[in-house]
């Protein structure tokens, strides 16, 4: 059920719904519009009788919603949301391009430093890494826990850049949430129903990353597991299904991005890194993934990928970090997006330019 309240309908008409509502047994939430401010209704008993409500002053009125997902729809925001951080012009959403780029493990202070010193001067606002990692073999590097969101949060400090780490399971979303700018819920999580609905109840912004066989329903549905308790800051990404191609480790459903933008008013984002599995892939599909009107993009970049102790395969060096901003850079006007400005007023001064024909790089002061 959703409760279109009036355009003028004020603070208190709409606090008194809200009341309403709770006091039903359902919960309400408030997404304030544009236009006006619409209540999404939820709780998993029968149908609201909308006689109590309908009434009310300010309401103006009651649409049933028939799909299974409300709060992730438009129906209920028509508006796409973005995600602010207080403090910084970094945006999820919105016109500007969100920029995450970092290893795929903390693996050490020296590593994370080396990595974070290169995305931040590339102009990426955000630093990926994880500290919990989801690895299909047990033997395999699990990560550095606690050590590696503390690694993490010196680099924010270091680097001004917003801190983008997986929580694992309840225990480590505990942590996570103390440490992180934003909380990564893994492919492997995202029917974790218990794990969703804990990060719908951190203070923290979500990113839900869809799962590998996921369709576009269930990936909604995830993220209104998140928002149902109350958390409204989360942002999509796509990082690949499984099809039978095997020239790419997951194969990156770019179709998902309208697809998502036609049915939601959520951020999502991009992260060809995992979605193609192969280093050479990456840069392309980050240009596709921009042209194909993604809010951002989620890139795994190391120092020394030939000695990285996780997906090293698909970590762009970072010189072609820089190369992949460079052409972005060319890129994001076209679609009306605007990328950060760069920090080091070095390189603000570059030259460098794409040449679409023979795809490289001039490479200027970089
Ligand atoms: C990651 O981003 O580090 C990761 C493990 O990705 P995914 O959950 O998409 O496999
Ligand atoms: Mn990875």
């Amino acid at each position: 059920m959703l409760i279109v309240m009036q355009a003028h309908a004020t603070v208190e008409q709409i606090t008194a719904v809200c009341k309403r509502v709770e006091s039903l047994g359902y919960r309400a939430h408030a997404m304030p519009g544009a236009q006006r401010t619409a209540i999404g209704v939820t709780g998993n008993k029968s149908e609201v009788e909308p006689g109590a409500i309908e009434e009310m002053p300010g309401v103006q009125e009651l649409i049933r919603v028939s799909k299974p997902y409300k709060l992730v729809s438009r129906d209920v925001k028509q508006e796409n949301t973005v995600v602010r951080f207080a403090g910084t012009d970094a945006t999820l959403g919105g016109p500007g391009l969100a920029i995450i780029a970092g290893p795929c493990s903390i693996e050490s202070r020296e590593q994370s430093f080396a990595v974070a010193e290169r995305v931040a001067r590339a102009g990426a606002q955000f630093f990926r890494g994880g500290a919990y990692k989801p690895r299909t073999s047990p033997y395999a590097f699990q990560g550095l826990g606690e050590e590696g969101l503390q690694i993490m949060a010196e680099v924010r400090e270091k680097f001004a850049l917003k801190i983008v780490t997986e929580a694992l399971d309840n225990e480590s979303l505990e942590l996570v949430e103390q440490y992180a700018d934003v909380i990564q819920i893994g492919a492997r999580n995202m029917q974790n129903f218990s794990l969703l609905k804990r990060a719908g109840r951190a203070k923290k912004p979500v990113m839900v990353k869809r799962g590998m066989s996921a369709t576009l329903e269930e990936f909604l549905m995830a993220a209104e597991y998140v928002m149902s308790e109350g958390n409204y800051n989360v942002i999509l990404c796509e990082r690949g299904v499984r099809t039978f191609a095997d020239h790419t480790r997951n194969t990156l459903d770019l179709s998902v991005v309208p697809a998502v933008q036609r049915l939601s008013h959520l951020p999502i984002v991009v992260d060809p890194s995992h979605g193609t599995g192969k280093r050479n892939k990456v840069t392309p599909l980050s240009r596709a993934a921009v042209a194909v009107g993604a809010d951002g993009l989620m890139v795994e970049v190391h120092h020394d990928p030939d000695r990285a102790l996780s997906d090293g395969m698909q970590s762009l060096y970072p010189d072609q970090f820089d190369d992949l901003m460079v052409q972005l850079r060319q890129i994001a006007p076209v679609l009306g997006r605007t990328i950060p400005t760069l920090r080091i007023p070095l390189l603000a001064n570059s030259s460098s330019t794409w040449d679409a024909t023979t795809r490289t790089t001039t490479a200027g002061s970089l």
